[in-house]
């Protein structure tokens, strides 16, 4: 089946210049990009995305980690993956959710690592089924940001609010 999927190059993953080897290892599943962003994670951001882990005790530390606080780099790197069984390949590129018990070979178990504090730093976030890729591609990416309609959308008249133009 045709699906996508989100991924983020989490803070530590941009700290540690894995850009290019996270997108070399993705370009093995022979998926297409659709969206890429680079984008300063708010804390809105952060606790929506992780919203099903917020009773766990490393919630805090989690939305920290994804917003940057422990890496100097307030960023992430946000795509979308497009093509066949796009969310089962980019989860077993991945790898499983704790480093240490990630296959060595996986992008997780090649460069992540549990930190003293217990946070998994696992450089990559991969949407693991389709409701969850529906609900995480909609929160990062606007229609217009993916070159593909994958998703209904529908017009609308954008109510007045005040932001930043280019001077
Ligand atoms: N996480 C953690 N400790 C845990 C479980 C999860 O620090 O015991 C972090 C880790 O960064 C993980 C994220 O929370 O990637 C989201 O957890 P989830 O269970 O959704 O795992 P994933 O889908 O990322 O493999
Ligand atoms: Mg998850």
């Amino acid at each position: 089946m045709v699906q996508q999927t989100l991924v983020l190059i989490k803070p530590d993953g941009l700290t540690k210049s894995l850009t290019g080897n996270i997108l070399t290892r993705l370009s093995e599943s022979k998926l297409e990009i659709i969206a890429a962003k680079i984008v300063k994670v708010s804390r809105e951001l952060a606790a929506e995305h992780y919203k099903h882990l917020q009773d766990k005790p490393f919630f805090d530390e989690l939305i920290q980690f994804i917003q940057g606080e422990f890496h100097g780099r307030k960023k992430v790197m946000a795509m979308v993956y497009w093509g066949e069984d796009a969310i089962k390949r980019v989860r077993t590129l991945a790898g499983a959710t704790n480093p240490e018990e990630a296959d060595p070979t996986s992008i997780r178990g090649a460069y992540g690592r549990i930190t003293s504090k217990g946070v998994y730093e696992n450089v990559i976030h991969a949407s693991s089924n389709g409701e969850e890729a529906e609900r995480e591609i909609k929160l990062w990416f606007a229609p217009d940001d993916i070159i593909m309609d994958i998703y209904p959308t529908k017009n609308a008249t954008c109510p007045q609010h005040q932001c930043r133009v280019w001077a």
